[in-house]
């Protein structure tokens, strides 16, 4: 039988709460894929007693050994200041160099593929049939124009644990003076340069919902994705436009009855 699993990875408290509603999203499709929280020591053992709680193992991922100049290069403020987020907000416990531990997915070796879902989503559908894609897969990184299906986003996507692999990432992710202003999400797309696109529909942004609402079709949707603004903050700029997701969201991390997504209203499509 072929070893699966979900993997999703917490640096602190507040990603934490977002991989509760995600692994709990993800017991509801009624998977039988492992799921894996990897942790760093930024994160209470309080914290991740309740993922445990819901059947998630827990495994011990130390952020990765970068130089001292990589980490310069990729601190929130240096990131901040020379590449801004013009389009949406970053909250402040998003720390751009954790990001980069998302690649220890591939020391997982003991899994023949993984599913990495970012701590910021949560799963609506039955998604098991990524298992059986090839490595490099992952959705585009459309949230405003349909001219960015070129691009992908790092926050759905299917691997194959090996140790050549990690090592072969860490030679090229710090080489001197390299820079990836999206940190992960940059890097994965220049190591994979063929990846293969899945459909938008697993990895739905939440921006599309205002953006692009014709995209947006609950009968298809499988994954949504809270790029920038998370669910989880008191409140934040586009929480009205995005109020729909955000309940969703609530739902999910701690509602008694949850929606059927497929029952769910569209987006109002704009004026013709
Ligand atoms: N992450 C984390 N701590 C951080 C930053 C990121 O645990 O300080 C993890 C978490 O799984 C998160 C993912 O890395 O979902 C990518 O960050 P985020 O989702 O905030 O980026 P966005 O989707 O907004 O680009
Ligand atoms: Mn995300």
């Amino acid at each position: 039988m072929p070893r699966n699993a979900y993997v999703t990875l917490v640096t602190n408290a507040d990603y934490a709460d977002g991989a509760y509603a995600l692994v709990r999203s993800l017991k509801l499709t009624g998977t039988e894929a492992d799921i894996v929280v990897m942790h760093t020591g930024g994160v209470a053992v309080d914290d991740l007693v309740a993922l445990e709680d819901l059947g998630a193992e827990l495994v011990k991922a130390d952020l990765l050994p970068t130089s001292a100049g990589f980490n310069e290069r990729h601190a929130r403020a240096k990131i901040h200041a020379d590449h801004p987020f013009t389009k949406g907000d970053k909250p402040a416990f998003h720390t751009p160099l954790d990001n980069f531990a998302k690649l220890r997915l591939w020391e997982l070796d003991e899994y023949d593929t993984v599913v990495f879902i970012d701590a910021d989503a949560i799963v609506v559908r039955n998604i098991d049939k990524l298992f059986g894609y090839p490595e490099f897969s992952a959705a585009p990184n459309v949230y405003e124009t349909l001219a960015d299906f070129r691009r992908l986003n790092s926050g759905v996507f299917v691997a194959k644990p090996s140790r050549a692999t990690f090592a072969a990432m860490l030679d090229k992710l710090d080489a001197p003076d390299a820079l990836w202003p999206r940190t992960d999400q940059t890097f994965l797309q220049s190591f994979f340069p063929h990846w293969h696109g899945l459909p938008v529909f697993y990895n739905m942004l939440q921006y599309v919902w205002f953006n692009l609402p014709e995209l947006w079709d609950w009968a298809s949707v499988s994954v949504v994705h809270y790029q920038y603004e998370k669910p989880w903050q008191d409140d934040h700029a586009k929480a009205d436009r995005l109020r729909p997701l955000i309940d969703l969201w609530q739902a999910y991390f701690d509602g008694e009855s949850i929606p059927d997504v497929g029952s769910l209203p569209n987006p109002a499509k704009p004026a013709q």
